[in-house]
């Protein structure tokens, strides 16, 4: 995609939506980084409801040690995968108290050494908790990077460097929200709204779908 292009997509997403962030609920990040992990294959509402009920009772490392893996479960438990998860929160709990004095590390590799989280996780943790503009490239930045033409790449890795150099620094920090809303409402997985698309005109799909 030629770079004036880029710069008029990215400047109608920001129009649409001039401070867009995450739909994960949290107040810390601490409590961002436990939706985060809750979140693998599961939808940001479903997160949201369990830790409605979770963080008032516990929402530090040492509060959710206390609850112990079973007691989190009751939780969590309408969320895919809580055992797995319970499981990983626990650990990464254990991690943050014995290492970060309870403190959620704002470097990628100490994110990287987390139990449950990987690059993509933190990518999410240092551009929303901590402002970086990194951009965390999930299964909606992947297919919208693909369709339109602005960063193809054969796996995630290849289109988180090709966004990385692309993506013009003014929009970098809210670039990752914008995409993924995007793909989420708009350009969805399975009949993307092309109709009513905001970047129709800029996007180079072949199969863009009709009223
Ligand atoms: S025109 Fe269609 S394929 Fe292209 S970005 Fe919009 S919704 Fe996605």
């Amino acid at each position: 995609m030629k770079r004036a292009d880029v710069v008029e997509l990215f400047t109608r997403l920001r129009e649409l939506n001039p401070h867009p962030t995450t739909e994960l609920a949290y107040t810390t990040p601490f409590e961002l980084l436990v939706a985060v992990v809750l979140s693998a294959q599961a939808t940001d509402v479903g997160v949201n409801k369990a830790t409605k009920k979770l963080y008032p009772v516990a929402n530090t490392p040492q509060a959710i040690l206390e609850l112990g893996e079973e007691g989190l479960k009751k939780y969590i438990n309408t969320i895919g995968l809580f055992n797995a998860k319970a499981k990983n929160v626990i650990a990464l709990c254990r991690l943050l108290v014995e290492q970060h004095h309870g403190e959620v590390p704002r470097t990628r590799e100490a994110l990287e050494a987390l139990p449950g989280v990987g690059r993509k996780t933190a990518n999410v943790m240092l551009n929303t908790a901590f402002g970086e503009p990194t951009i965390a490239v999930d299964t909606h930045i992947f297919r919208v990077a693909n369709r339109t033409g602005l960063a193809p790449g054969k796996d995630v890795r290849a289109v988180e460097d090709k966004l990385e150099k692309v993506v013009p620094a003014e929009f970098k920090r809210d670039a990752h929200h914008w995409l993924i809303l995007h793909g989420r409402y708009v350009c969805k997985a399975r009949k993307p709204d092309c109709p009513h698309c905001p970047i129709r005109d800029l996007c180079r799909y072949k199969h863009k779908t009709v009223e």
